[in-house]
């Protein structure tokens, strides 16, 4: 028998696309799909790596961000090898475009994208479902619920993937990527060989072509709606599912990933209450089988629906079973919450069962704690820059609110400047927002329009804005807490090494004299202080960089025993060069 391995979702996705044959793995850090990727480049990395020398192994590799990942990918399936692209749900969102248009490609080698979706959002700003987008982009979604689910699904997502030709999505949420389970693997196959797309038409959206690729994407719906259909994770199962067209029960239950699991958990009592078990589907794999559903929920008077994340097999259920069939879920205001993560309570609950008895107990009486609040660490070099930041409004404007200043901040550990004792940001929206919402600030009359970003967040998403407002010369500062890591996520390399950020932030067009680099010491905070004053109180546009290693980072980087990283006297592609010649 195979060797069983305890592995997170993340973790079994990883080996499963490793064991999948593929040539090169793609993403952006960002919880919870993180731990994908950081496994494949550690598997990558390891002395062997299964008696394959280095040029055999597959590339893995952190981008500068989702959309970028997504389109090396698209190179990587066009030379007709296998592809992983990760992401977290917001991820896909940058990633949109190649996305959306990558389906009218015909895809050769498999291009597999795993987005892992954050409901309760644990660690996100939202918690959209990406199936809306696998439905919308008309690909393939796979949508495991446990670990070994996740790994056989990886796989079969790639031969998916070039069975129909299209990007194939794996759906995965919080509780299964971080949750550890037994995963017994398949034998590893091999990597397709180099082999470039055939007809140059079908990787051209030029009108004349994208036209026929969409019709060739829109034929082949059928088809895939058929697999869905007779796809072994799209069954009906548990106890009175083969009476499902007698009509002894009026309900009828659909699943889909953790929800099927949770429903599974309070079956016996649902059981007992009901005197047996009624019909259930539970669907893995869409497009959402139509026909298949609507066969299922034949003479039945209610549907309840369960699904982790939003209502999207409920809403589509409405256009699929006739109008005297009640739907209920998320949206009928009640049965399930309309918001935040699913658990066996709430699903409980949903079903019409009391709480457990374990759930009534009386929980001994606890001393009135204090509410903790996630926060920076200690000592951490934001808290310093926060300080410095604040000591400078409150001079430029004393009052709560300060109306002539905005300070527009980003995603990143630095987010946890919102809370007290800092209180300094005043918006936090997205991936690179901070920068351009200064701009608009800033234009709108706003007389000291800051931007707080990251050095890792101004890479992914900052530069653009920035050249908008080089070009509009625009009366702001940005400041960039440089801390040479990905650190909310779990302190990754950044795309550009923080000794070249000075050099990255002049060629966007900023003049030299208007870029300030500050030693962000908790000792210098009044020195600090005085300078990024007078670069805000410039009528022009300004930037400010406040360098300091995170600790966390800092902790790896001494126990790896490696020196911070200096400004590489050559580029990694001059470096390649020299190689080549
Ligand atoms: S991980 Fe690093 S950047 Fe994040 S709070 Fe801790 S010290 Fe600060």
């Amino acid at each position: 028998m195979a060797e069983a391995f305890a592995l997170l979702g993340d973790e079994a996705v990883a080996l499963a696309a490793l064991h999948a044959g593929i040539s090169a793995a793609y993403g952006y850090p960002g919880t919870p799909s993180t731990e994908i990727l950081e496994r494949i480049i550690a598997e990558c990395e390891k002395d062997g790596n299964g008696g394959a020398d280095a040029r055999d192994r597959p590339k893995a590799a952190w981008c500068v961000n989702e959309k970028t990942a997504l389109e090396a990918a698209l190179g990587t399936s066009f030379a007709g090898r296998r592809v992983l692209v990760t992401m977290k749900h917001v991820g896909l969102n940058v990633a949109a475009d190649p996305f959306v248009n990558g389906a009218l490609l015909e895809i050769k080698g498999g291009l597999v994208i795993a987005a892992a979706d954050d409901p309760g959002m644990h660690s996100s700003q939202n918690e959209q479902d990406s199936r809306f987008y696998a439905a919308f982009a008309m690909i393939p979604c796979l949508e495991p619920r446990g670990q070994q689910e996740a790994y056989d699904m990886t796989r079969e997502a790639f031969d998916v993937s070039e069975r129909f030709h299209v990007p194939v999505m794996l759906r995965l949420v919080t509780r299964l990527s971080h949750a550890r389970s037994t995963v017994i693997p398949a034998p590893p196959r091999g990597r397709n060989p180099l082999s470039k797309a055939g007809d140059r038409t079908r990787w051209m959206l030029l009108p004349v072509y994208a036209r026929r690729n969409y019709a060739c994407l829109v034929e082949k719906q059928k088809d895939m709606e058929a697999w869905s259909a007779s796809h072994p994770a799209n069954k009906t199962e548990g106890q009175g599912a083969a009476e499902y067209a007698d009509g002894a029960h009026d309900l009828a239950v659909i699943t889909s990933g953790l929800g099927g699991n949770y429903y599974d958990e309070n079956l016996p009592d649902f059981a007992a209450l009901r005197g047996g078990a009624p019909p259930r589907l539970h669907i893995g794999i869409y497009p959402l089988p139509a026909e298949k559903i609507r066969r299922f929920c034949e003479g039945k008077k209610r549907v309840l629906v369960i699904e982790e994340g939003q209502p999207f097999m409920e809403e589509r259920l409405r256009g699929i079973l006739p109008h005297k069939v009640t739907i209920t879920g998320r949206l009928d205001g009640g049965m399930i919450p309309r918001t935040g993560e699913l658990d066996p309570d709430n699903i409980r609950a949903a079903l019409g069962l009391l709480p457990r008895a374990a759930a009534l107990e009386k929980i001994p009486e606890l001393p009135n704690l204090p509410a903790r609040p996630p926060q920076l660490c200690q000592g951490c070099p934001h808290a310093d820059s926060y300080e410095t930041i604040k000591k400078v409004i409150t001079e430029l404007d004393g009052n709560p609110g300060h109306p002539s200043v905005a300070v527009n901040s980003d995603i990143g550990c630095y987010s946890l400047g919102a809370s007290p004792p800092w209180s300094v940001p005043e918006s936090i929206v997205c991936m690179g927002a901070s920068v351009g919402m200064a701009r608009g600030a800033a234009e709108a009359g706003i007389p000291y329009a800051v931007a707080v970003i990251g050095d890792s967040t101004f890479i992914h998403s900052g530069i653009p804005g920035l050249i908008d407002a080089v070009n509009a010369g625009t009366p702001m500062t940005v400041v960039i807490f440089d801390n040479s890591t990905v650190a909310m996520t779990g302190c990754q390399e950044t795309a550009v090494p923080s000794a070249k950020l000075r050099e990255l932030v002049l060629g966007l067009g900023v003049r030299p004299e208007r870029l300030v680099e500050l030693d962000a010491k908790r000792q210098l905070i009044d020195e600090n202080a005085a300078r990024l004053r007078a670069e805000i109180e410039y009528r022009g546009l300004s930037v400010v960089i406040f360098k300091r290693e995170c600790l966390e980072a800092a902790r790896r980087r001494k126990k790896a025993g490696r020196k911070i990283e200096e400004a590489p006297e050559e580029r990694p592609c001059e470096r390649a060069e020299k190689t080549l010649q």
